[in-house]
């Protein structure tokens, strides 16, 4: 039975309705089912940004692998995410994460975290993929509040300690200089990295490369069980059977606590949702004083990220929700919209064409896992990007499937650590209700 801890309905197909990526490149290819028994060197469950940059490199290398997916490449949150291709990852604080892991390995998370952005730009160039990329000046973080200013004066100490980037505050009166003027912005911080793109032309472009690698692709093949028997993992999907040596599972935010049973409380799914408008003309964007290109995220628990499109559309996404049903998304696209009235005013009337939501993943730790899957030999797990894995889940893909093939990889030490369960069991998500409720009421 496989037991996932949302409604059913956010693992049916019909939760990419709305999508406005889906617009801009549809699935032109149809993916066959898994309709049969098969074997392969390597199964990977999730054909997201983890699974297929694991099955892209482990098929150049020679091995044969196939990829299993409730219903298609990019149907998770990899094709409907906000774009930004950037630095990120963890949520832990840094503090935090020193105490814990040590200076040497925070290091190490911060060059990966770099790595990852300059692995999606390889990947782009290599593959000659057209994703509609811009902001390559990097993102700017806007301050919600005159203290959250204050921190951020410190982060761009850190910011070029960590990263070595040469980050740059922006004073209150600078924003309107920059193109960056809205309602309640203390400030900001301009960090140099990164870059926003197509998450679905960028995904399904991920696919072909891997297709013609020749792996292959199953879509609409929801794995039901996994068992391991003779040294091998024997996969049962709706319609086949799988058996195979090695084993990835790629499913992040879209897991089950039982496949395998190992991943019980390993992870927690949150949602996080999105509208775009109709394209702004320019006395719109003279009226409301945004006109940069460049991606932004505010200081928020609960962040806000939005971006003017090349196409003059404007990408506004929020964190929150915490059921799938008719009712609990009504409520959310009524806030999102309400922020986004508040924060960009002079766009109060403009129309709004799309809205959707999906999942995204944390951990336990507040750090990604990629690792071993329990003690099962030749079988590991990647997930828990914490809303930040365009780059860190593509990168991570690849690396993991470096240490499936036996070479050196260079993730840090604590991707592979010991992984702590959250606590609640099947009702962990209730635990998000209180923390939402303080930050609604300490963050407007
Ligand atoms: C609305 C939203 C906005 C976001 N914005 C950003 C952003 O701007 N920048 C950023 O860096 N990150 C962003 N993220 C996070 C980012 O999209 C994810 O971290 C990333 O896509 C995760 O990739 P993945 O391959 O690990 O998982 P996913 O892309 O979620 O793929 C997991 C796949 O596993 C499949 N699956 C699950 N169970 C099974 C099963 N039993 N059998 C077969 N297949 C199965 C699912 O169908 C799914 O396709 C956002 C996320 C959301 C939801």
């Amino acid at each position: 039975m496989v037991q996932r801890i949302y409604e059913a309905a956010a693992y049916q197909a019909g939760s990419l309705d709305g999508c406005y990526w889906v617009d801009t490149a549809p699935a032109g290819r149809r993916y066959p089912a898994l309709d049969r028994a098969a074997t392969a060197d390597v199964a990977v469950i999730g054909a997201g940004f983890a699974g297929l940059s694991a099955a892209l490199r482990l098929a150049r290398a020679g091995r044969d692998v196939a990829v299993l997916d409730l219903h298609g490449p990019g149907w998770g949150a990899s094709g409907r995410n906000g774009g930004f291709c950037c630095l990120g990852g963890a949520k832990a604080s840094r503090q935090g994460m020193i105490r814990r892991f040590g200076a040497d390995q925070h290091a190490h998370f911060r060059a990966a975290e770099r790595a990852a952005i300059d692995h999606v730009e390889a990947v782009l160039q290599r593959y000659g993929i057209d994703a509609d990329t811009h902001s390559h000046a990097g993102e700017v973080q806007l301050a919600h509040s005159a203290a959250a200013m204050r921190d951020l004066r410190h982060h761009a100490d850190e910011a070029r300690q960590d990263y070595g980037l040469s980050a740059r505050l922006l004073e209150p009166g600078d924003l309107p200089g920059q193109g960056m003027a809205g309602h309640g912005f203390h400030g900001g911080l301009v960090l140099p990295a990164g870059f926003a793109l197509n998450p679905r032309k960028y995904v399904l472009a991920l696919a072909e490369a891997a297709l013609d690698a020749d792996v292959r692709i199953h879509a609409d093949s929801p794995v039901t069980s996994i068992r391991q028997r003779g040294g091998r993992y024997q996969l049962a999907t709706a319609q086949g059977r799988l058996s195979a040596r090695q084993l990835l599972v790629a499913t992040n935010g879209y897991a089950s606590d039982d496949l395998p049973d190992w991943m019980r409380a390993l992870y927690l799914p949150v949602q996080s949702s999105i509208i775009v408008t109709d394209p702004l003309g320019p006395d719109q964007i003279a009226a409301q004083g945004w006109s940069t290109d460049m991606m932004a995220f505010d200081t928020r628990n609960l962040l806000h990220y939005f971006r003017l499109m090349p196409n003059r559309r404007f990408l506004f996404g929020m964190r929150g929700g915490i059921g799938w049903t008719g009712r609990e998304h009504r409520l959310i696209r009524q806030k999102i919209v309400a922020h986004f009235h508040r924060m960009f005013p002079a766009w109060s009337q403009v129309g709004i064409s799309h809205f959707w939501s999906g999942l995204a993943n944390l951990t336990r730790d507040l750090v990604p896992y990629a690792g071993p899957v329990d003690d099962w030999p030749d079988a590991f797990a990647a997930f828990g990007w914490h809303g930040n894995g365009v780059a860190m889940a593509s990168w991570t893909g690849d690396q993991i499937a470096r240490r499936m093939l036996g070479q050196g990889d260079d993730l840090p030490g604590f991707f592979s650590r010991d992984p702590r369960r959250f606590e609640l069991g099947r009702h962990r998500r209730m635990s998000l209700r209180a923390a939402y409720a303080w930050y609604g009421l300490t963050e407007r």
